[in-house]
């Protein structure tokens, strides 16, 4: 019987449908600055176009992708707008693209070195350098991750492990007491999820009180890991935020270094998207003290600009790494923990995500890298300046490119002027909570936002209802 022509055509029709679908995307990448940034929702016609999908019939793939490429000019959060001012989702770097592409050609299996040696060899070699970058010492390692999250829950697992040796064989039973971790109540709520996950249950996540200005308070902290000693509990785990979700602050790294030493415990630094700073000398200075951490979170897919998912999980313990995801199968290939992802880290079968911050970097270099980092920071100063001219005030001290902004109004008129700008269709901004109050967020992460961009926005903030 021959193959399915649909799966696998012919070279001539690949190359005829690559072509057509090279000048699609060219057409729609011209049209992002005009489309609304936020889409309307999905309507009861377009449900009913995904319905009748029942895959007994077929229809060509020039006609499906083109289904499939309108669902997405209308039907997304455009991250390439340069009107998206918002969660750290970047418009991606085009060598992040390129290197999907070419990932998706050869699809190389990167879980064990023996499989695509100069590709896992091409990973270990970037996240060296970021590891070196970050100030951690020769000889750290790591291992791309889906995202932050699952970077995350990587030290956690090493944090139950290295506290308490037979929780690998015995789960939480092992330990004397509740295990608990320590992170701040600005944190990324994903430790949560990470702790149900590792079976120590989600109250044994202290979120920590902030100082007032969005930082962690380190004697509210040093409070509730003395309190969880008396009452017989176990602290395992500090994580120090490098660049909140909501306000770009950063959690005291030095004084958590000093808790965590104090008390046996494991130094998780979450520098998910805060960590893009490593790139510029310069603009790194308030992360001092994460070269400190046991374990550190850099999103790839944040302020490096990458496509999603990729995330860096950067240690110098990596014999713990090979502790915490050892296994073996008798139809692997022999394993060897300093070379194969497989059984150093969670996913096993996985993708060549490594290459997308392999091409940006050899292309664009440190510098490139550092200045788009410098301008994201530049363009959000441009917006505070001219908000605060207008009467609003910045809440949060951030040195990255995230505000949180207060209306001349006050707090209270926050979600009317949120509504405003979202209905505007030309920028998408967000509401957050910052210290208990409700304030306008804005976060530069596409680099093609540009200073006139920016002052568009400011205009529309400063209009009168
Ligand atoms: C985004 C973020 C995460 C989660 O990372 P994902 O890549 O979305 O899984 C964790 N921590 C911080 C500080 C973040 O900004």
């Amino acid at each position: 019987m021959p193959n399915d022509l649909a799966l696998f055509p012919s070279s001539e029709t690949i190359e005829t449908e690559e072509h057509r679908l090279t000048e699609k995307l060219h057409l729609a990448r011209s049209r992002a600055a005009s489309r609304k940034v936020t889409p309307p929702d999905p309507s009861e016609a377009w449900r009913r176009e995904l319905a009748a999908f029942d895959f007994t019939t077929t229809g060509s793939l020039d006609r499906v992708t083109d289904w499939a490429l309108d669902a997405l000019e209308d039907g997304i959060v455009q991250m390439t707008h340069p009107g998206y001012l918002g969660l750290f989702n970047p418009a991606p770097s085009f060598p992040a693209e390129q290197a999907d592409r070419i990932a998706n050609a050869f699809n190389p299996q990167v879980c064990v070195w023996s499989h695509a040696p100069k590709a896992v060899e091409i990973e270990q070699h970037v996240i060296g350098q970021i590891a070196r970058r970050a100030g951690l010492d020769a000889g750290a390692g790591g291992h791309f991750t889906s995202g932050g999250a699952e970077a995350n829950a990587a030290s956690l697992l090493c944090a139950l492990t290295v506290k308490e040796p037979d929780f690998a064989e015995r789960g939480a039973l092992a330990f004397q007491g509740a295990p608990t971790l320590y992170a701040s109540r600005e944190s990324h709520l994903a430790w949560l999820k990470i702790a149900h996950c590792a079976g120590i249950g989600r109250a044994a996540v202290r979120l920590i009180d902030t100082d007032g200005s969005g930082r962690m308070s380190a004697a509210a902290l040093e409070t509730a890991i003395q309190t969880d000693l008396d009452r017989g509990c176990v602290p395992t785990l500090v994580v120090a935020t490098a660049g909140t979700t909501n306000a770009g602050m950063i959690d005291p790294l030095t004084e958590c270094r000093a808790l965590a030493n104090r008390h046996g415990m494991w130094l998780h630094v979450d520098a998910a998207w805060g960590g893009g700073l490593i790139a510029s000398p310069d603009l790194a200075a308030p992360l001092r003290g994460i070269e400190t951490a046991d374990s550190i979170t850099i999103d790839a897919h944040k302020w490096f600009a990458t496509t999603m998912g990729a995330g860096m999980f950067l240690t110098p313990r990596a014999d713990v790494l090979a502790n915490v995801f050892r296994v073996s199968a008798s139809y692997m290939p022999e394993s060897t923990p300093a070379m194969d992802f497989y059984v150093n880290s969670a996913q096993w079968s996985r993708r060549f995500v490594g290459l997308r911050l392999f091409l940006s970097l050899a292309t664009a270099g440190w510098d490139g890298h550092a200045r788009h980092v410098a301008n994201s920071i530049a363009l959000i100063d441009r917006l505070c300046a001219g908000a605060e001219a207008a009467g609003w005030r910045r809440a949060n001290a951030s040195p990255m490119a995230v505000a949180c902004l207060v209306p001349p109004e006050g707090h209270e008129a926050v979600d009317r002027h949120v509504e405003r700008v979202l209905s505007s269709g030309r920028f998408w901004i967000s509401r957050a909570i910052f210290e208990g109050r409700p304030v306008l967020r804005a976060c530069v992460t596409n680099g093609r936002t540009s200073a006139e961009d920016i002052d568009a926005l400011i205009a529309l903030l400063c209009q009168p209802f």
